[in-house]
């Protein structure tokens, strides 16, 4: 363990409380990042969202990887501490939403007649967090 309790910033609290995941299980493998297929979309990738959530790093909300992140599920697979990080990038655009960061203007998006329906549902479930 990287730190207790008490020394868990108050978004690493938050975070962990949102998304049922304990942060400071995650010791920096990388091996999330490395099978992402949405890293070079990303900003931060998801090991480096991660560290900034166990340092505190208010920058992350700021970051545009929760918004880029399709829930794939592949990091937690590949994690060896089961860290679910797609319910990690759902609590950040969830505190995002709840005190009014968007990223995207629904009513912007421009959806052609090709769109995989999947994609359509998983976009929209981020704003119902
Ligand atoms: S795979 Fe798991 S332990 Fe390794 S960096 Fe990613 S979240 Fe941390
Ligand atoms: S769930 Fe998100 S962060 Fe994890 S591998 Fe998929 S796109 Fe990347």
């Amino acid at each position: 363990m990287i730190c207790d309790i008490d020394s868990r910033s108050e978004l690493a609290l938050k975070v962990e409380e949102l998304s049922g995941q304990n942060l400071f299980a995650c010791y920096q493998c990388g091996e999330c990042s490395s099978g992402c297929p949405m890293s070079q979309e990303m900003d931060l990738l998801p090991n480096q969202v991660i560290r900034y959530l166990q340092l505190g790093f208010l920058e992350v909300l700021d970051s545009k990887t929760p918004w880029v992140c399709s829930s794939c599920l592949t990091c937690m697979v590949r994690c060896p501490k089961n860290v679910d990080i797609a319910k990690i990038m759902e609590a950040l655009r969830t505190i995002n939403l709840r005190e009014g960061r968007d990223h995207l203007d629904p009513k912007t998006l421009k959806l052609e007649d090709d769109t995989p329906p999947l994609a359509i549902i998983s976009a929209f479930r981020k704003y119902v967090g």
